[in-house]
Formats: structure tokens, sequence, C-alpha cells
């Protein structure tokens, strides 16, 4: 099968190819594992992040793609939850103990033996890919196949932060950030939470723009101050300061949720700014969230047919999958890229 494989850990800016497009043999599932043979893969800024070595490394080599979207093409001996030809989404969380007190709480996300599809396994850059039964998930029909790729990540983990926050109807919700997963977050709080409010804090006036469209009631930069107080944040910028300056507009018992990878060194001099009666005092809460777990991608996937959400998407061919990740390093943004693979 046709593949785009990372090799080694490098800089994009050095090397515009990071990934190598080679043949390798098509997988095997085992017992209770499928085959799937995929359509689309959704390209996220994960896998920047796993080319230039930032995240915890991948196996090397590795197929990257994290928002898989194919058909089953064969069953292991001892999978049964799906039939040859279903259509199946695979999303960040692969696999699991399946024992530990994480995993036995539905917390899956938090096992010490988390594996990640595309950094601990192969990918879905690929024309096949096996994964167990149980990390599948059915994509329900109001989606195509490329619109469906990008559901699989960012709004997965969107969904995940807004649980964290657990908001209720009503309640004031601010987001930090605008990008991807804070733009599905806001249309999922106006399905869920008629009657909550959203402050959306950005730096870039097309994003507040964006933020204003859908249906902000109020948009601000940074360090602005909303004319209300905010029961909840969730924060999806890579600083620390929206985080600190959040932290003065949060109700007493507030709690902010913190969803980002990683948070650049060079702001830990913000953080000097944390100032406990000012930020922290009247038991607000910081909480980070970490990867997602199975019951995220799957009540979110429903939730999103709900709505609908239908991202707008980009398509690119297999081959060109350094392009676009070129492309989305360089923000070339026009909608989720998505490699299409025929
Ligand atoms: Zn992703
Ligand atoms: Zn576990």
């Amino acid at each position: 099968m046709r593949a785009m494989v990372l090799n080694k850990i490098c800089n994009l800016k050095e090397n515009k190819r990071p990934l190598e497009l080679v043949n390798l043999p098509k997988p095997v599932p085992k017992e209770r594992e499928i085959l799937v043979k995929v359509s689309a893969c959704g390209v996220c800024h994960t896998e920047l992040d796993e080319i230039e070595g930032r995240t915890p490394p991948p196996r090397l080599p590795v197929v990257l793609g994290h928002q898989v979207v194919g058909r089953v093409e064969k069953c292991g001996g001892k999978a049964g939850k799906f039939k040859i030809g279903d259509r199946v989404g695979i999303a960040w969380i692969y696999s699991a103990c399946g024992r530990c007190k994480f995993c036995l709480e539905g917390n899956e996300n938090l096992c010490e033996n988390f594996k990640a599809t595309g950094r601990d396994a192969n990918g879905g850059y690929a024309e096949y890919i096996t994964v167990l039964e149980d990390f599948a998930f059915k994509i329900p029909d109001e989606f195509s196949d490329s619109e469906a790729a990008p559901l699989l990540c960012a709004g997965a983990i969107g969904y995940r932060s807004l649980r964290l926050t657990e908001i209720k109807d009503g309640q004031n919700l601010g987001l930090t950030g605008f990008g991807a997963s804070a733009h599905l977050v806001i249309k999922m709080v106006r399905h869920k939470y008629p009657n909550s409010k959203v402050f959306v804090f950005a730096r870039s006036e097309q994003e507040r723009n964006f933020a204003k469209e859908l249906g902000a009631i109020w948009v601000g930069d940074t360090q602005d101050k909303p004319p209300e107080k905010l029961d909840c944040v969730i924060d999806t910028t890579p600083v620390w300061k929206p985080v600190i300056e959040a932290l003065k507009n949060l109700e007493s018992g507030g709690r902010l949720v913190i969803n980002a990878i990683r948070k650049e060194e060079i702001d830990k001099e913000y953080l000097l700014k944390l100032d406990y009666p000012t930020h922290l005092w009247h038991e607000k809460e910081i909480k980070s969230v970490a990867n997602v777990g199975r019951r995220d991608v799957s009540e979110f996937l429903k939730l999103a047919a709900e709505i609908p959400i239908k991202p707008e998407v980009q398509e690119f061919s297999l081959k060109e999958a350094n392009k676009a990740l070129l492309e989305l390093k360089e923000r070339k943004i026009r909608g989720a890229k998505v490699l299409r693979i025929d």
C-alpha cells in the first residue's frame, strides 16, 4: 500500500518534504482488529508538532494522521462489531489498556498506556490502517468522508473541553483564542446551551469578526474586560497571557480549562504576574484537558450531525501531504485540510 512516512524529526523551515511516499505491506488485522481502507484523513497542527519534535516523540518511522475515515475491508477473527463496507472513523485515541482505574472510569485518555494514532501506531496518511474495533467509530450519514475527518480531532477535543467546564445552560462561557476547536465549541454551546452567552478573546480582528458571526455576544482583545463575569473559560492558545488575563474575569467558583498540548516557554514571565487574590482566590479552578476519550468522539459525532456542523474542507491527494502540512504551517488556512485517498 502507498503511505506517507515520517522517518526523522526535522525542522520544516529546512526540510520542506518531511514525509516520504513509500510502499508498505498492507497491514493484517489481529483478532479484535478491523482493516480499514482509508478514504480521507485530516491534516492537524499536532502533525507539525510531531514532525518538528515538540510532542512526545513518535515511534519512527511512522505514518502520521489521526482523523481517519474509511470503510471496513476485513475483520479479525474475534471482531464482530462492524460489517464489511461499514464506514468508520479513527481518532487520536488508538488504544488504551482497558484495565487501569482511568480506563475503568471512562477516562482512558489518561491511561498510562494511552496510544495515539499516527504517533504510537501507524495513522491515516496511507491506503490502509488497522485498529481495534472498540476504538473505531461509526460515522453519521450526514457527513461526506472529507467533512467527517476534521471533526474527529478538533471537534472531539473541543467537546471534551466543554464537558470539563461543567457549564450549565444560562452560564457565561469565555473562549480565549478562536481557532478550529473554538469555532466548533461556539456552535456546540449555541445548540446545547441556548441561554448561555459566549465571550471571545482573540488577538486578530478577523477572528473577532468571525466569532461575532458565529454568535459571540461580546468580542475583545486578550486583555479587554468583558461586561460580565465568566462562569467558565476555555483557553486554546499556546501562551500564558490569555490564561492570566481570563482568570481576572472568572466568576467566584468558576473554572478555566486549558485545551493546549503545550504552552510556549517564553511566556513564563507572564506567569509571574499571577496574583493570588486577583486570579485564584474565591475558589477559582484551573484544569487542563489531555487527549480524548472514546465517549468524547462518539458523543461529539452525534451532536455534530444533529446541529449540524459541516466543516469547510480543502482537499489534497495523498502525495500532496507535504504541501498540505506546509500550508498549515504558513497559516494558509481555507477550511480544514484533508487528504483524499483513492
Ligand atoms: Zn489533531
Ligand atoms: Zn488504562
